[in-house]
């Protein structure tokens, strides 16, 4: 018996919860553990924070059989603190663990065992405050460097991890990675690892200003023309673009100001969440949806950012001051947080609705099925034109009517719930609306029933906001990679109706999977041209 088929068991599921099989290799020599594996003749599924939800690690036996010795999962050994090295070490000479900070050209090495917080923490104590890479997605703390890179992930800023990566180490078999610099490196992004593993990048650094500020406003989810002038509004706040040199970032209108996000909570997701929070975030919450109360409002904006100032002073800047608005949306019950513990909860409130989105569809309750969840991600760039964003707003209006309608026709036997919650900003609005039904045991029909409907309206969705994007709006994907933009192909009827930006996306992927080890590209989907 070989060393690889006496590793441990991964706990490990593709989509439809069935186990799958393949050993688990934690190791902190990531490129030799690869080479080992392929030298072995093993299919390799490269494994980070394994917070992906999704598609992440699911593989069809026929890729397997006869073809390869078995799977493993290779995955970097955590690092409960980053080990600080030279500038001058080699990105293909860095372990998992490691970073090293080269202040000359700003920029940062991260090993794959990393996460972009604990990377963050060493700019802020090596470089100084407000340091920072521009990786924002809300599992910050949990999701590994290499992870991030592979799905492709965003945050509030909706910027991809290609923005500010200039380096990739790939690990494909041999003794040392390859490596891969500019656009080499971003076109491996959003590609799953399906072409090989990421032990470590190279990605700029900013320096942002010091303050972070929230500012959460009441807002009508149904007036789809008041919210696109509230967003057309704040447009150029968050058309953030990367200095080509230096590190100093600057607000697009005002320089020590900077919107990083524009973040939907939907009022009945909050109530849940404020339900079950705890004592110290009850309150807050409380007064959140109070502000909805006052201003008869059924969704919450919250934008965040960084200043210079106060968040009273960064509320003057963004508000007309004939109107008193933003864009027509009252400021009179907005609710302001500041850095540190008042961020922090503004974080937990912002992060909790989606959370028990999350967990609620993953728990199989007694007498009852399994629930059935399902959430949309399409991430749209539109042009600061309150007509054309109001026309996206209402392809999700649409949705949401109809959704309601399917809950209403399935009875009270099936529990429905639709959470609203994620980006509103312009520069790349994507608002997750998740389903959830949980049906009786017993209820299969109808669940099927309903879930055909709903997976029918999704359908109608994504191919409704193609439909009604700009000349100048862009769809980028979504939060998965290609694992989204191959959702949309579906939707629209095949890869000839995508936007031709998304269409070279495609052959990009198609150029870089034929050249990749068939121990990673074996679980790569066919893609369609
Ligand atoms: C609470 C929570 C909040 C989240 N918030 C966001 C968010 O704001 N934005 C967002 O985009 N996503 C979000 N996600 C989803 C998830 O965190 C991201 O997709 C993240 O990028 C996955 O990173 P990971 O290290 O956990 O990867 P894993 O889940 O371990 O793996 C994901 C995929 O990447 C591949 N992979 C992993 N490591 C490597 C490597 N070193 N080299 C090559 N391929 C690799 C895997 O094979 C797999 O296909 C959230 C998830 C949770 C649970």
């Amino acid at each position: 018996m070989n060393a690889l088929a006496r590793l441990p068991e991964a706990d490990l599921a593709d989509d439809g919860g069935r186990k799958l099989d393949a050993r688990l290799w934690v190791t902190d020599d990531l490129v030799a553990a690869v080479a080992e594996a392929v030298a072995a003749e093993y299919a390799i599924l490269p494994a980070g924070g394994l917070t992906s939800a999704i598609n992440a690690f699911g593989y069809e036996r026929a890729a397997i059989d006869g073809r390869f010795a078995g799977v493993v999962a290779i995955r970097p050994k955590a690092a409960a603190e980053p080990e600080l090295v030279e500038a001058q070490r080699p990105l293909d000479a860095l372990k998992p663990h490691q970073i090293a900070i080269d202040s000359a050209s700003a920029t940062v090495a991260i090993g794959a065992g990393l996460t972009f917080e604990q990377a963050n923490a060493v700019l802020e104590h090596v470089v100084g405050p407000g340091v920072r890479v521009l990786i924002d997605l809300t599992s910050v703390g949990s999701a590994l460097a290499g992870g991030v890179l592979a799905t492709g992930g965003m945050g509030p800023l909706r910027l991809r991890p290609s923005a500010s990566c200039v380096e990739v180490a790939l690990a494909e078999g041999q003794t040392r990675p390859r490596l891969l610099r500019g656009p080499a490196a971003a076109e491996i992004e959003g590609l799953q690892g399906w072409t090989g593993m990421a032990s470590a990048l190279r990605l700029r650094y900013f320096e942002t200003p010091a303050n972070e500020f929230g500012l959460v406003l009441p807002v009508h989810g149904t007036d789809g023309d008041g919210l696109a002038d509230f967003l057309a509004a704040l447009h150029p706040w968050t058309a953030l673009s990367l200095p080509e040199e230096g590190s100093l970032l600057a607000g697009p209108v005002d320089e020590g100001t900077i919107v990083n996000g524009i973040e939907l909570i939907g009022r009945q997701a909050l109530e849940r969440f404020a339900a079950q929070a705890p004592d110290s975030l009850k309150a807050k919450a409380g007064n959140l949806i109070q502000a909805c109360d006052y201003a008869n409002a059924d969704w919450l904006a919250g934008l965040t950012g960084w200043s210079n100032g106060p968040v009273d002073e960064v509320l003057g800047l963004l508000m007309n001051a004939e109107t008193g608005t933003i864009g027509g949306v009252p400021i009179d019950f907005g609710v302001g947080f500041s850095s540190g513990a008042e961020m922090e909860s503004f974080r937990a409130i912002r992060e909790g609705a989606p959370d028990i989105a999350r967990s609620q569809a993953r728990v199989k309750r007694p007498g009852k099925l399994k629930p059935w969840s399902i959430s949309t991600d399409v991430n749209i760039v539109l042009a600061p034109d309150a007509a054309g964003i109001a026309r996206v707003l209402a392809v999700y209006q649409d949705y949401r009517d109809a959704v309601g309608r399917v809950f209403a026709e399935s009875g009270a036997a099936i529990e429905s719930s639709l959470s609203v919650y994620g980006h509103l900003s312009p520069h790349g609005l994507d608002p997750h609306h998740r389903v959830i039904l949980t049906a009786p045991e017993g209820g299969e029909d109808g669940l099927a029933e309903a879930r055909a409907q709903i997976e029918g309206l999704k359908k109608t969705l994504l191919s409704g906001l193609v439909g009604a994007l700009g000349a100048q709006d862009r769809i980028t994907g979504g939060e998965k990679g290609m694992p989204s933009i191959l959702e949309l192909v579906k939707a629209v009827g095949g890869a000839a109706n995508l936007p031709a930006n998304l269409r070279s996306e495609l052959e990009r992927a198609g150029r870089v999977l034929a050249r990749a080890p068939a121990n990673f590209s074996f679980r790569a989907p066919i893609l369609p041209r």
